[in-house]
Protein backbone atom coordinates (compact mmCIF):
# COMPACT_ATOMS: atom_id res chain seq x y z
CA UNK A 1 0.00 0.00 0.00
CA UNK A 2 1.48 3.57 -1.33
CA UNK A 3 -1.05 5.49 0.65
CA UNK A 4 -0.38 6.01 4.46
CA UNK A 5 -2.30 7.71 7.28
CA UNK A 6 -2.54 8.07 10.49
CA UNK A 7 -5.15 6.06 12.85
CA UNK A 8 -5.55 7.42 16.66
CA UNK A 9 -6.05 4.34 18.48
CA UNK A 10 -8.59 5.89 20.76
CA UNK A 11 -10.91 6.34 18.37
CA UNK A 12 -11.20 2.37 17.44
CA UNK A 13 -13.22 0.71 19.18
CA UNK A 14 -10.64 -2.36 20.18
CA UNK A 15 -11.86 -2.71 23.95
CA UNK A 16 -13.90 -5.28 23.01
CA UNK A 17 -11.58 -6.71 20.80
CA UNK A 18 -8.73 -6.41 23.67
CA UNK A 19 -10.62 -8.59 26.26
CA UNK A 20 -11.20 -11.33 24.15
CA UNK A 21 -7.95 -11.87 23.33
CA UNK A 22 -6.52 -11.28 27.04
CA UNK A 23 -9.08 -14.05 28.09
CA UNK A 24 -8.39 -16.78 25.75
CA UNK A 25 -4.34 -16.16 26.85
CA UNK A 26 -3.11 -14.27 24.81
CA UNK A 27 -0.29 -11.40 25.33
CA UNK A 28 -0.43 -8.29 23.68
CA UNK A 29 2.41 -5.32 23.46
CA UNK A 30 1.74 -1.94 25.20
CA UNK A 31 0.01 0.63 22.75
CA UNK A 32 1.91 3.45 24.43
CA UNK A 33 5.62 1.64 22.91
CA UNK A 34 4.43 1.97 19.70
CA UNK A 35 0.59 1.87 18.33
CA UNK A 36 1.18 0.66 15.06
CA UNK A 37 2.81 -2.40 16.37
CA UNK A 38 -0.18 -3.02 18.95
CA UNK A 39 -2.73 -3.00 15.93
CA UNK A 40 -0.91 -5.27 14.08
CA UNK A 41 -0.88 -7.83 16.88
CA UNK A 42 -4.65 -7.21 17.69
CA UNK A 43 -5.26 -8.02 13.78
CA UNK A 44 -3.21 -11.16 13.76
CA UNK A 45 -4.08 -12.63 16.70
CA UNK A 46 -7.68 -11.85 15.84
CA UNK A 47 -7.26 -14.16 12.81
CA UNK A 48 -5.40 -16.84 14.26
CA UNK A 49 -8.23 -17.24 16.94
CA UNK A 50 -10.94 -16.75 14.39
CA UNK A 51 -9.17 -20.44 12.74
CA UNK A 52 -9.11 -22.21 16.06
CA UNK A 53 -11.68 -24.22 18.06
CA UNK A 54 -11.52 -22.68 21.61
CA UNK A 55 -12.82 -25.84 23.59
CA UNK A 56 -9.99 -27.73 21.86
CA UNK A 57 -7.82 -25.91 20.35
CA UNK A 58 -7.81 -27.22 17.17
CA UNK A 59 -8.23 -25.96 13.91
CA UNK A 60 -12.01 -25.07 13.52
CA UNK A 61 -14.11 -25.77 10.45
CA UNK A 62 -13.40 -22.64 9.09
CA UNK A 63 -9.59 -23.34 8.44
CA UNK A 64 -10.46 -27.12 7.58
CA UNK A 65 -12.39 -25.95 4.42
CA UNK A 66 -9.64 -23.79 3.45
CA UNK A 67 -7.04 -26.75 3.95
CA UNK A 68 -9.69 -29.18 2.37
CA UNK A 69 -9.94 -26.71 -1.15
CA UNK A 70 -6.55 -26.13 -1.51
CA UNK A 71 -5.76 -30.01 -0.79
CA UNK A 72 -8.25 -30.47 -3.82
CA UNK A 73 -6.09 -28.43 -5.91
CA UNK A 74 -3.08 -29.93 -5.02
CA UNK A 75 -4.56 -33.24 -5.75
CA UNK A 76 -6.04 -32.08 -8.76
CA UNK A 77 -3.04 -31.24 -10.55
CA UNK A 78 -0.16 -33.33 -8.93
CA UNK A 79 -2.21 -36.47 -8.65
CA UNK A 80 -0.77 -37.18 -4.84
CA UNK A 81 -2.62 -39.78 -2.78
CA UNK A 82 -4.65 -37.32 -0.03
CA UNK A 83 -6.96 -39.13 2.70
CA UNK A 84 -9.86 -37.64 4.72
CA UNK A 85 -10.69 -39.33 7.68
CA UNK A 86 -13.87 -38.30 9.77
CA UNK A 87 -13.44 -39.51 13.66
CA UNK A 88 -16.83 -39.60 15.90
CA UNK A 89 -16.62 -40.55 19.58
CA UNK A 90 -18.51 -43.50 20.39
CA UNK A 91 -21.36 -43.44 22.42
CA UNK A 92 -20.44 -39.66 24.02
CA UNK A 93 -24.01 -38.67 24.82
CA UNK A 94 -23.72 -41.28 27.99
CA UNK A 95 -20.44 -39.52 29.18
CA UNK A 96 -22.14 -36.21 29.76
CA UNK A 97 -25.22 -38.38 30.94
CA UNK A 98 -23.46 -40.25 33.10
CA UNK A 99 -20.73 -37.25 33.90
CA UNK A 100 -22.09 -34.05 33.23
CA UNK A 101 -21.23 -31.40 30.14
CA UNK A 102 -17.97 -29.83 31.86
CA UNK A 103 -16.50 -33.54 32.03
CA UNK A 104 -17.77 -33.98 28.24
CA UNK A 105 -16.08 -31.29 27.26
CA UNK A 106 -12.41 -32.44 29.56
CA UNK A 107 -12.85 -35.82 27.28
CA UNK A 108 -13.22 -33.78 24.53
CA UNK A 109 -9.81 -31.99 24.76
CA UNK A 110 -8.00 -35.02 25.74
CA UNK A 111 -9.32 -36.99 22.68
CA UNK A 112 -8.21 -33.93 20.48
CA UNK A 113 -4.55 -33.74 22.26
CA UNK A 114 -4.43 -37.96 21.42
CA UNK A 115 -5.44 -37.11 17.78
CA UNK A 116 -2.89 -34.54 17.02
CA UNK A 117 0.22 -36.73 18.70
CA UNK A 118 -0.28 -39.18 16.13
CA UNK A 119 -0.10 -37.42 12.85
CA UNK A 120 2.57 -35.60 11.04
CA UNK A 121 2.68 -31.46 11.26
CA UNK A 122 1.82 -31.66 7.99
CA UNK A 123 -1.50 -32.95 8.38
CA UNK A 124 -4.53 -31.08 9.55
CA UNK A 125 -6.56 -31.87 12.55
CA UNK A 126 -9.61 -30.12 12.82
CA UNK A 127 -12.74 -30.04 15.09
CA UNK A 128 -15.20 -30.92 12.79
CA UNK A 129 -18.44 -30.28 15.23
CA UNK A 130 -19.62 -31.23 18.93
CA UNK A 131 -17.54 -34.77 19.21
CA UNK A 132 -16.80 -35.30 15.33
CA UNK A 133 -13.22 -34.39 14.22
CA UNK A 134 -11.41 -34.57 10.99
CA UNK A 135 -8.21 -34.87 9.29
CA UNK A 136 -6.61 -33.72 6.36
CA UNK A 137 -3.53 -36.29 5.36
CA UNK A 138 -1.99 -35.34 2.33
CA UNK A 139 0.77 -37.28 0.71
CA UNK A 140 -0.58 -40.70 1.90
CA UNK A 141 0.20 -43.37 0.42
CA UNK A 142 -2.56 -46.57 0.83
CA UNK A 143 -0.74 -48.57 3.53
CA UNK A 144 0.18 -45.41 5.70
CA UNK A 145 -3.47 -44.39 5.77
CA UNK A 146 -5.12 -47.57 7.04
CA UNK A 147 -2.38 -47.73 9.50
CA UNK A 148 -2.24 -44.05 10.76
CA UNK A 149 -6.16 -44.49 11.32
CA UNK A 150 -5.34 -47.52 13.19
CA UNK A 151 -2.65 -45.71 15.13
CA UNK A 152 -5.49 -43.14 15.93
CA UNK A 153 -8.18 -45.08 17.11
CA UNK A 154 -5.93 -47.12 19.47
CA UNK A 155 -4.37 -44.05 21.01
CA UNK A 156 -7.82 -43.15 21.94
CA UNK A 157 -8.67 -46.16 23.27
CA UNK A 158 -5.94 -46.55 25.56
CA UNK A 159 -6.51 -43.09 26.91
CA UNK A 160 -8.05 -43.19 30.66
CA UNK A 161 -9.30 -39.73 31.30
CA UNK A 162 -9.95 -38.87 34.72
CA UNK A 163 -13.41 -37.83 35.92
CA UNK A 164 -14.43 -35.16 38.87
CA UNK A 165 -15.67 -38.63 40.83
CA UNK A 166 -12.14 -40.10 40.77
CA UNK A 167 -13.66 -42.80 37.78
CA UNK A 168 -11.15 -43.28 35.18
CA UNK A 169 -13.14 -42.80 31.85
CA UNK A 170 -11.98 -45.04 28.81
CA UNK A 171 -13.77 -44.07 25.27
CA UNK A 172 -13.70 -45.13 21.53
CA UNK A 173 -13.65 -43.56 18.12
CA UNK A 174 -15.17 -44.43 14.91
CA UNK A 175 -12.91 -43.77 11.91
CA UNK A 176 -14.29 -43.39 8.47
CA UNK A 177 -11.75 -42.34 5.37
CA UNK A 178 -12.08 -41.90 1.74
CA UNK A 179 -9.04 -40.81 -0.67
CA UNK A 180 -9.57 -37.82 -2.72
CA UNK A 181 -9.82 -38.95 -6.80
CA UNK A 182 -6.51 -38.41 -8.41
CA UNK A 183 -5.60 -36.19 -11.28
CA UNK A 184 -9.96 -35.00 -10.96
CA UNK A 185 -10.90 -31.84 -9.28
CA UNK A 186 -13.49 -32.69 -6.59
CA UNK A 187 -15.41 -30.47 -4.17
CA UNK A 188 -15.65 -30.47 -0.57
CA UNK A 189 -18.70 -31.95 -0.26
CA UNK A 190 -18.32 -34.93 -2.54
CA UNK A 191 -15.03 -35.94 -0.24
CA UNK A 192 -17.07 -35.23 2.85
CA UNK A 193 -19.95 -37.29 1.55
CA UNK A 194 -17.77 -40.25 1.13
CA UNK A 195 -16.14 -40.23 4.17
CA UNK A 196 -19.24 -40.25 6.13
CA UNK A 197 -20.77 -43.29 4.79
CA UNK A 198 -17.60 -44.55 5.78
CA UNK A 199 -18.11 -43.29 9.23
CA UNK A 200 -21.40 -44.55 9.44
CA UNK A 201 -19.97 -48.09 8.50
CA UNK A 202 -17.88 -48.19 10.74
CA UNK A 203 -20.78 -46.97 13.55
CA UNK A 204 -23.10 -49.82 11.81
CA UNK A 205 -20.89 -52.55 11.79
CA UNK A 206 -19.92 -52.34 15.70
CA UNK A 207 -17.86 -48.65 16.35
CA UNK A 208 -14.12 -48.44 17.85
CA UNK A 209 -13.16 -49.34 14.38
CA UNK A 210 -11.53 -47.93 10.39
CA UNK A 211 -13.33 -48.50 7.60
CA UNK A 212 -11.59 -46.61 4.34
CA UNK A 213 -13.29 -47.09 1.05
CA UNK A 214 -11.19 -48.84 -1.68
CA UNK A 215 -9.09 -46.23 -4.00
CA UNK A 216 -10.39 -45.57 -7.10
CA UNK A 217 -7.39 -46.38 -9.66
CA UNK A 218 -7.47 -44.33 -13.44
CA UNK A 219 -5.83 -46.14 -15.90
CA UNK A 220 -4.68 -42.75 -17.06
CA UNK A 221 -1.69 -39.90 -17.30
CA UNK A 222 -1.61 -36.83 -16.12
CA UNK A 223 -1.47 -35.49 -19.26
CA UNK A 224 -5.15 -37.78 -20.55
CA UNK A 225 -6.57 -36.50 -17.91
CA UNK A 226 -6.30 -32.79 -18.64
CA UNK A 227 -7.02 -33.64 -22.43
CA UNK A 228 -10.19 -35.52 -21.19
CA UNK A 229 -11.33 -33.38 -18.16
CA UNK A 230 -9.51 -30.31 -17.97
CA UNK A 231 -11.95 -27.66 -18.94
CA UNK A 232 -14.55 -29.88 -17.78
CA UNK A 233 -13.70 -30.24 -14.24
CA UNK A 234 -13.89 -26.37 -13.59
CA UNK A 235 -17.47 -26.07 -14.95
CA UNK A 236 -18.66 -29.27 -13.09
CA UNK A 237 -16.42 -30.95 -10.59
CA UNK A 238 -19.46 -33.18 -8.89
CA UNK A 239 -20.15 -34.85 -12.81
CA UNK A 240 -16.01 -34.77 -12.99
CA UNK A 241 -16.14 -36.91 -9.64
CA UNK A 242 -18.60 -39.23 -10.59
CA UNK A 243 -17.12 -39.90 -13.64
CA UNK A 244 -13.56 -40.69 -11.96
CA UNK A 245 -15.60 -43.22 -9.53
CA UNK A 246 -17.52 -44.84 -12.70
CA UNK A 247 -15.41 -48.11 -13.64
CA UNK A 248 -16.40 -47.32 -17.13
CA UNK A 249 -14.29 -44.26 -16.46
CA UNK A 250 -11.03 -46.65 -17.62
CA UNK A 251 -12.94 -47.32 -20.48
CA UNK A 252 -12.65 -43.39 -21.96
CA UNK A 253 -9.21 -43.42 -19.99
CA UNK A 254 -7.97 -45.76 -22.57
CA UNK A 255 -9.96 -44.25 -25.39
CA UNK A 256 -7.73 -41.32 -24.82
CA UNK A 257 -4.48 -42.90 -24.74
CA UNK A 258 -5.15 -43.77 -28.18
CA UNK A 259 -5.38 -40.79 -29.40
CA UNK A 260 -1.79 -40.07 -28.58
P1 LIG B 1 -22.57 -42.49 18.31
O1 LIG B 1 -21.71 -43.59 18.82
O2 LIG B 1 -23.62 -42.99 17.38
O3 LIG B 1 -21.77 -41.38 17.70
O4 LIG B 1 -23.36 -41.91 19.57
P2 LIG B 1 -23.14 -40.52 20.31
O5 LIG B 1 -23.82 -40.61 21.63
O6 LIG B 1 -21.68 -40.18 20.33
O7 LIG B 1 -23.84 -39.51 19.32
P3 LIG B 1 -24.98 -38.46 19.54
O8 LIG B 1 -25.04 -37.67 18.26
O9 LIG B 1 -26.26 -39.12 19.99
O10 LIG B 1 -24.50 -37.54 20.71
C1 LIG B 1 -23.49 -36.63 20.58
C2 LIG B 1 -23.43 -35.83 21.84
O11 LIG B 1 -22.33 -34.90 21.82
C3 LIG B 1 -24.67 -34.99 22.08
C4 LIG B 1 -24.15 -33.64 22.46
O12 LIG B 1 -24.75 -33.15 23.61
C5 LIG B 1 -22.68 -33.86 22.70
N1 LIG B 1 -21.87 -32.68 22.43
C6 LIG B 1 -21.76 -31.99 21.27
N2 LIG B 1 -20.90 -30.96 21.41
C7 LIG B 1 -20.44 -31.01 22.69
C8 LIG B 1 -19.53 -30.19 23.45
O13 LIG B 1 -18.93 -29.22 22.96
N3 LIG B 1 -19.31 -30.55 24.75
C9 LIG B 1 -19.95 -31.62 25.31
N4 LIG B 1 -19.66 -31.91 26.58
N5 LIG B 1 -20.82 -32.38 24.65
C10 LIG B 1 -21.06 -32.09 23.35
MG1 LIG C 1 -21.59 -37.48 15.99
MG1 LIG D 1 -20.59 -39.95 18.54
Amino acid sequence: MSASFLIDLRELGLDDARALLIHSGQTLPDPSDNATAYLQSVINKLGELSLKDPLTGLANRRYFQNVLMREIEMVARSGEQALLLMLDIDHFKNVNDSHGHPMGDVVLQAVAKALTACVRPMDTVARFGGEEFVIILPSCQGHYGQQVAERLREAVSALSIAMADGEQLKVTISIGGAYAPRWVRSTPELWLDRADIELYRAKSEGRNRVCIEPQQMLAVSAEEKNLLFGPLALDNPAWIESIANDSSTQASGAAASNLN
